[in-house]
């Protein structure tokens, strides 16, 4: 982790800008190319540099991780949650913002909520092209992501991108290529971001299920083992029998299950997962198209607060880590 600053007129307090790699930091061998590139290559400072949005403001860059997200580890996350919870905890920051990978953004920001449960704003922003791009997102989305730090309405985890703020719990990738990959469900966004202004249209995040669990998950050298299965057509038993098979040491702890439709599953994987249940497993389901299962008695397993299954599987394995 590596520092810089760069100090201008104060605008409401020092921003502290973190980078993890991704995307936005990528680099690929031609201009034109959009797909083939290498994630994580340009330092956060320099992507930032020559923004108007960012001029004069009184900024800490910080090179938390430099990584495609996709291949992020609990070492990377600790060292972020760390980070940022240090700077939240100065008075002296107002925001925090992160440039980040999309493929598990919406994981870290999610786990940044839950452990976190920040009153000052943590803004994670991404890109779909890579800097080196013809006409790359990267640097609207950041310039975007200050405004949202500067605002004076915002609080909680959310994730900018394509002028548009989601909530760290109902935030999705939903698309592999569009530059606004991201979708909010039923939810919707929480605000617009137009021209440097954000316009709000519903509340903030405020969701703190595990700030119990911070010093823990940061202590801990693995999370509890939670497998992520899938129902599905002609799913059957084999998977969660193999499971309960293994060897002591790697046995899971709990099972996050995707469900069809609104929390159904395939007859021979609920028969399977009751079993596992029986045997010590802590089950959890989550409906595997992302929307909150609406309840109904003879719901197999409990879901996590309506997660989808990328944050219920972190949430059960939360659980676990504090049981
Ligand atoms: N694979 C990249 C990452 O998540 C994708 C992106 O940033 O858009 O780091």
């Amino acid at each position: 982790m590596e520092k810089a600053q760069v100090a201008g007129e104060l605008s409401g307090g020092r921003f502290a800008v973190l980078g993890m790699g991704g995307t936005i930091a990528g680099r690929a061998e031609r201009a034109g190319d959009n797909v083939g590139y290498t994630a994580g290559q340009v330092r956060v400072e320099d992507l930032a540099a020559g923004l108007p949005a960012l001029a004069g403001l009184a900024l800490d860059f910080e090179q938390v991780a430099q990584i495609n997200s996709k291949d992020m580890r609990l070492p990377e996350l600790q060292c972020l949650v760390a980070r940022v919870q240090a700077h939240l905890a100065d008075d002296a920051v107002s925001a925090v913002i992160v440039t980040h990978g999309t493929d598990t953004i919406e994981e870290t920001a999610w786990l940044l909520q839950t452990l976190l449960a920040p009153a000052k704003p943590v803004v994670l922003t991404c890109a779909m092209r890579p800097a080196t791009a013809v006409s790359p997102d990267g640097p609207q989305n950041l310039s975007d992501a200050i405004a949202v730090a500067a605002h004076p309405g915002a609080r909680g985890v959310v994730v900018v991108c394509a002028g548009r703020v989601h909530g760290a719990v109902e935030v999705a990738k939903v698309h592999p290529y569009r530059t606004d990959p991201f979708d909010s469900g039923d939810a919707g966004v929480i605000a617009l971001v137009e021209e440097g202004r954000v316009r709000d249209l519903r509340p903030w995040p405020t969701q703190a299920r595990h700030t119990d669990r911070v010093s823990a998950f940061l202590a801990a050298s693995a999370m509890p083992r939670v497998a992520w299965l899938s129902s599905h057509a002609d799913a059957g038993a084999w998977e969660v029998e193999s499971l309960l098979g293994a060897p002591a040491a790697r046995r899971v702890q709990g099972i996050l299950v995707a469900a069809t439709g609104n929390a159904s599953l395939h007859a021979d994987l609920e028969a399977a997962l009751h079993k596992a249940e029986a045997a010590g497993v802590r089950v959890v389901l989550a409906n595997r198209n992302g929307a909150p299962p609406v309840p109904y008695p003879a719901q197999p397993f409990a879901d996590i607060d309506g997660l989808a299954p990328a944050k219920a599987r972190w949430a059960l394995a939360l659980d676990l880590l504090g049981a």
